[in-house]
Order: C-alpha cells, then sequence, then structure tokens
C-alpha cells in the first residue's frame, strides 16, 4: 500500500513555501478588539492581515490528507473493527499500516524520517481514523500529539536524532502519568526517580496507560525530588525492554476496547543520563503543556466518533429501514432529532478546527482546546446514543457499529482531563477576563 503522507509531501512542501501565514514583528491586532478572544495572542505573530476563511476550510494537502485517511480507513481498518473489539486487542497489521501510510508521524520532519505535516494534518488524520475506529484514533493521536510532539518540543538533538525515525516508521510511543493516587489531581504522582551514577533509577506504578501492549517508548513522569512536591517532577523515556519495566496488568474495558490500557510497574528501572527528557523538575511544565495540545486530538476523536455513528445511522434511516409504509428516517420526529445531531457536530467540529488553527498561529489555544474537548465528547455521548435509538433494535445488537460508538463515546470525557477540569480550565480563564 503506497503511503498516504509520501504522496502529499511535495503539496506540503509547497503549501509552506507559498502561503507564508505568519508574518512576525508587524501586529496589527486592533488591542481593542482583545478583549474579544478568549485568549491573548502571542505579540510577535500576526495573523490579523490574512483574509478570514470559513473555520473548517482545508488546504489542498489537508483535504487530500482527509480523503486519503478516510479511504484507508474504510478500506483497511473497517473490515476489522468488530473483530478487534470482541477480542479486545488491536490487530498488529493496523499498527504497521499506520506506520507504513505516514500516519505515525504526521509532524515529524522528514529529515527524521517523518511526514513533516502540520498540525491540523495530524487532527484530520486523527479525526478520520476515529469515524471508523475510535481505538485506532487513539492509538495514532497519543502518538503523535503526546509522544512525538514531546521529543519535537523538549527532546535534545541527540534524542531526536534516536527516537523520531523510530517513532515515524516503526515504534509506538505510550505517556505515563496518571498512577493509581493521581488521576485528575496528576501532580500527584508517586513515582520517583533517584540519580544514579549513570543516569536514574525509576520505582512507582502507572495506571490506565494508553498504547502499553503496543508501545516499546515511554515517556514516564516521575518525581525526583519529593520535597519540591510537583516541582520535582521530571520526564524520562524508558525502553520496553528495560530491566524492571512491567506489565501488570491490561484493563477491561467499557469501551475502545481494541485500544491497550494497562498498568505499569517499575523497579528498579535504570537508565541512562540520555534518557532525561528535557532538563530536570520541569516535568510538571511538560505534561501540561503536552496535554494542552493533546485535548485538541481528543477532541478531534470525539467529532470523528459522532460523525461515524451519525453517518451510520443516516445511511439506515433514510435507505434501509421502513415502518408505517415509508423510510424511518421521514417522519418528521426524526428528522428534526437528525438535523439537531448534524447542527451540534458541526459546532463541536468548529471548536476543534478553530483550537488547531489557533495552536498553529501561535496564539494562546489552552481554552480553546478545554472547550473543543468538552463540547465534542458531550456531543459524541449525544449522537451516539441517539443513533442508537434511531436505528431501534439494530442499534442495540452488536451486528452493526452503533452500540460501540455509544460505547466508545465515554471516555471523551475522562481522558487527558475529564469534563470536570476542562470546565475549571474554562471557568478560570473566563474569571481572569472579566476580572476587575
Ligand atoms: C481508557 C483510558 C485510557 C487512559 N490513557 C492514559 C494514558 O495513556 N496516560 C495517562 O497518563 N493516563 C491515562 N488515562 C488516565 C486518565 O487521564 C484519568 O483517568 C483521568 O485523568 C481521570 O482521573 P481518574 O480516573 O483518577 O478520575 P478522578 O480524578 O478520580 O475523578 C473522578 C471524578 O471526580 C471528578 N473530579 C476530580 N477532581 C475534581 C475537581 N477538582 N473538580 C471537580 N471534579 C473533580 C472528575 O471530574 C471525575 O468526574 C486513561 C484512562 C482511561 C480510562
Amino acid at each position: 500500500m503506497a503511503s498516504i503522507t509520501k504522496a502529499l509531501r511535495p503539496l506540503a512542501r509547497a503549501a509552506t513555501a507559498s502561503s507564508r501565514p505568519l508574518r512576525p514583528k508587524f501586529s496589527r491586532t486592533a488591542p481593542q478588539l482583545r478583549w474579544l478572544s478568549a485568549s491573548v495572542p502571542r505579540r510577535d505573530m500576526d495573523i490579523s492581515d490574512i483574509p478570514p476563511t470559513p473555520i473548517t476550510h482545508l488546504s489542498e494537502t489537508e483535504a487530500l490528507m482527509a480523503d486519503s485517511v478516510s479511504k484507508f480507513a474504510h478500506d483497511a481498518i473497517l473490515p476489522k473493527v468488530r473483530e478487534m473489539d470482541e477480542a479486545e486487542s488491536m490487530d498488529p497489521v493496523v499498527v504497521e499500516q499506520l506506520f507504513e501510510q505516514g500516519l505515525m508521524g504526521v509532524e515529524i520532519p522528514e529529515e527524521y524520517g517523518g511526514s513533516g505535516m502540520n498540525f491540523t494534518s495530524a487532527i484530520i488524520a486523527i479525526e478520520e481514523l476515529a469515524r471508523v475506529d475510535p481505538s485506532v484514533s487513539v492509538l495514532a493521536d497519543v502518538h503523535n500529539t503526546l509522544c512525538n510532539t514531546a521529543i519535537l518540543k523538549y527532546g535534545s538533538e541527540k534524542l531526536k536524532k534516536e527516537w523520531l525515525p523510530r517513532l515515524a516508521t516503526n515504534t509506538v510511543g505510550s505517556f505515563c502519568l496518571s498512577e493509581p493516587v493521581s488521576g485528575s489531581d496528576a501532580f500527584a504522582l508517586a513515582t520517583k526517580a533517584t540519580r544514579t551514577e549513570n543516569g536514574y533509577k525509576i520505582n512507582g506504578s502507572k495506571m490506565w496507560i494508553t498504547n502499553s501492549v503496543e508501545a516499546n517508548f515511554f515517556i514516564v513522569f516521575a518525581n525526583l525530588d519529593p520535597s519540591k512536591k510537583y516541582k520535582g517532577i521530571t520526564a524520562f523515556i524508558v525502553e520496553k525492554s528495560t530491566p524492571g519495566f512491567s506489565i501488570a496488568k491490561k484493563e477491561k474495558k467499557l469501551g475502545i476496547k481494541a485500544s491497550s490500557t494497562c498498568v505499569i510497574n517499575f523497579d528498579d528501572v535504570e537508565i541512562p543520563k540520555d534518557n532525561l527528557l528535557g532538563d530536570e523538575f520541569e516535568g510538571y511544565k511538560y505534561a501540561i503543556g503536552l496535554l494542552n495540545e493533546g485535548r485538541i486530538g481528543i477532541a478531534a476523536q470525539m467529532t470523528g466518533l459522532a460523525l461515524g455513528a451519525f453517518e451510520n445511522a443516516a445511511g439506515y434511516v433514510w435507505n434501509d429501514r421502513k415502518q408505517f409504509g415509508q423510510l424511518i428516517g421521514e417522519f418528521q420526529g426524526m428528522q428534526h432529532q437528525l438535523a439537531q445531531a448534524w447542527v451540534e457536530i458541526q459546532a463541536a467540529r468548529a471548536l476543534v478546527y478553530n483550537a488547531a488553527r489557533k495552536k498553529e498561529a501561535g496564539e494562546d489555544f489552552v481554552m480553546d482546546a478545554a472547550m473543543a474537548k468538552l463540547y465534542a465528547s458531550q456531543v459524541a455521548g449525544k449522537v451516539s446514543g441517539q443513533a442508537v435509538e434511531w436505528m431501534g433494535g439494530m442499534g442495540f445488537v452488536r451486528e452493526g457499529l452503533a452500540e460501540k460508538y455509544f460505547r466508545d463515546s465515554k471516555i471523551g470525557a475522562i481522558y487527558e482531563g475529564t469534563s470536570n477540569i476542562q470546565l475549571t480550565t474554562i471557568a478560570r480563564h473566563l474569571q481572569k477576563t472579566y476580572t476587575r
């Protein structure tokens, strides 16, 4: 199968060369209008003279990315979705194909073997994958938006040279922050790191870690100096083969069953100095920054899921099922619900694309990412639940995918910050804006 992103590279390069959307230095942002924005723009960037376009408008490369990933997902993943869900495991061939298609190194520069595309392209890929299978989508999402980004943003040149080519072509990544004692209160983590002669030793347990079965690259947050409390948190890279690393338990879950979620133990795991990610004691800042971006990925996963659930049901009610002598989708009671659901999906997509574009433009996107994740997961839950009802008994049985979308939707309100945590972030930003 030819690689999607390799085919798109010349276009991506041309787009970067010809359309330079950001102009440093010449800020023309009208100060009196700033209060309308939820977040304050960075002063060294100016996007004020770019003609406004619809928020979901895609560049030629991005549009081709959407079409190609959609085709790949339908041809290569869809036939396996039910089987992988029932088996509660990811088909390794699917993971290989994600690498082959260049979908595991979307933002990794070409010099490191990646696809050299923009953040929005990664978001588009995550959305299109989730339209078909949210489990495959989250595998690519955690890998691209958390792991690859961590190395790109904070890795030394040595780490980049060592890991980016592997992350782009054959090594799945995993992001280990949560622990039995620390979920929403992530920085209460108890995993400890100590310095050794040659590097560091890690002891502790991580919980609910996505991709842990498939991954060989783990970003692990541990406290190097608990007396500093959360400011002692430091990020490390650990390989699965390191002595003392073990997967203690694979969780059985309500949804995204094909995505692996495990408890990982670290018993005197010794790693070399070079496996320090960035600087000591900066781990909490890295985690915050990465999760802010990652949230846009989860929001894209949830809009993709909502679209997939909607389309699956729309096909049924407008083509297949007749009652009282007519297609069930022709009853006004059904039509209004479908129309309302469509509006909500499009509103969620607008929030997702706006957050992605703001991140790319170098603007503050933290509140936008929180709004996108909160709303997209709400819409995914609501629409996938309604879709089950629109399909009646056929929506409830495991023959089709309606019930799976519904089960898969629940995770959107939990990982990478629960819905309450997103609301807290939004409220904090609002309070800052409105406090006199
Ligand atoms: C399938 C799955 C995959 C995951 N993947 C990863 C991964 O790859 N890496 C990783 O590090 N973690 C991962 N997680 C962990 C995930 O990020 C946490 O589950 C999440 O942060 C919530 O933490 P918790 O489960 O401990 O819930 P808790 O923090 O115990 O929250 C329980 C409830 O209390 C509410 N609550 C807590 N604090 C507050 C507050 N201050 N204000 C209001 N309400 C509050 C929450 O909103 C929630 O409703 C995953 C989890 C799951 C289920």
